[in-house]
């Protein structure tokens, strides 16, 4: 009896620590990869002093498992997002502007190998998967999740890939904005987007509330700005019906061309991370990152200086066409940068995160959170 109590508490002492009974790493059964859109450190940095007057006051900057991603593309020093986001999510880093797709391409002439995405593999795995975002749905970062092109403007090329998946029934959810666009670009390839919905019996829905109840796939691309918190919740609540798990990619726009906007989204995403890690089980792994660095600079302020209280001031005089921003505790050029950004992580797997590394391994931790690698 004291053997068999004894031996409980070292099973749940292992799960507590993230390992499974039999001495190897718990297997997650579901990965939320939280991408913070050129949230660097610095940007990390300046939301934590915007939004709590406080350093390392976010979330994220809590978990104990972090790295430091190098994010430099194939014959570069600095990604965009493109590049960024295939070496994330398919183990391969390629040239700035491509989606998906291998270096032996050329942006915008000529396509390259299909690189299979995690997203992907989770299909072929009959996992159930969903990408989301408070920007376009057919920009890069969603994109090289779904899709494959040798050129990101390419966007009704990308988004039509939706419905004709590589592997398996193609991604489940797909929540996020550039309705009008997308539509625009799906007719310049000569289709009409309604139609080939029809046609696959998948709706473009233009807001979550259309979305019927008990559905388990559902697209929605909307014009007005999506309340990812909501979104996210949705998504959780369709993919976790499936019992072999799921995949989901978050995107949340941290570009500080203009800063109060892009900290006030980050603040809120670190929020939305901090219930969202409240909500799903001890069975997922999330992980945090971001595809860039961005040029923002804090070189002053302090507890009773607003890092962005002349923000406003500097913002209504800027000449129109510049982009730099000059206040007194910050300086932003408007560029995304090539230094390392954090990688953090919580649940199964989270202890593979460590020490620097290149961004193509976030691509290998998440396999081998499940178990594939
Ligand atoms: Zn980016």
């Amino acid at each position: 009896m004291i053997r068999t109590i004894s031996l409980l508490l070292i099973y749940a002492a292992l799960a507590l620590t993230g390992w499974a009974a039999d001495g190897k790493p718990a297997r997650a059964k579901n990965v939320i990869l939280l991408l913070a859109d050129a949230g660097g450190i610095p940007t990390l940095n300046a939301a934590s002093l915007h939004g709590y007057n406080a350093p390392q006051k976010l979330f994220v900057q809590s978990w104990e498992h972090v790295g430091l991603s190098d994010t430099s593309p194939a014959g570069k020093w600095v990604t965009d997002s493109a590049a960024g986001m295939t070496a994330i999510v398919t183990g391969r880093k390629t040239w700035n502007g491509v989606i998906s797709q291998g270096p032996d391409g050329v942006r915008g002439k000529k396509d390259g190998t299909v690189l299979k995405t995690i997203l992907e593999i989770a299909e072929e795995k009959g996992l159930s998967t969903g990408v989301m975002s408070n920007v376009s749905i057919a920009d890069a970062t969603p994109a090289a999740c779904y899709g494959h092109a040798n050129d990101r403007r390419n966007w009704g090329e990308i988004f039509l890939q939706i419905f004709t998946p590589l592997f398996g029934d193609g991604v489940d959810v797909v929540f996020g904005m550039g309705r009008k666009r997308i539509y625009e670009e799906v007719k310049k390839v000569g289709k009409d987007l309604d139609e080939v919905a029809r046609q696959k019996g998948r709706p473009v829905f233009s807001s979550l509330s259309e979305v019927p109840a008990g559905a388990v796939r559902g697209l929605v691309v909307m014009d007005e700005p999506i309340a990812l918190p909501d979104a996210a919740k949705k998504a959780i609540q369709m993919l976790s019906k499936n019992e072999k798990g799921y995949f989901l990619m978050i995107e949340s726009d941290a570009h500080t061309d203009n800063p109060a906007a892009g900290l006030d989204r980050l603040v809120a995403f670190d929020k939305l991370i901090k219930e969202l890690a409240g909500m799903v089980g001890d069975d997922t792994l999330l992980l945090f990152t971001a595809d860039h660095s961005f040029d923002l600079r804090l070189d002053g302020g302090g507890p009773d200086q607003p890092i962005l209280q002349d923000w406003e001031a500097f913002r209504k005089a800027r000449e129109p066409g510049v982009r730099k921003t000059r206040l007194a505790a910050l300086q932003i050029d408007g560029k995304h940068t090539g230094e390392e950004v954090l990688v953090a992580a919580k649940g199964p797997g989270a202890e593979r995160v460590r020490g620097f590394m290149p961004n193509t391994r976030i691509f290998e931790i998440m396999q081998q959170a499940w178990g594939w690698k």
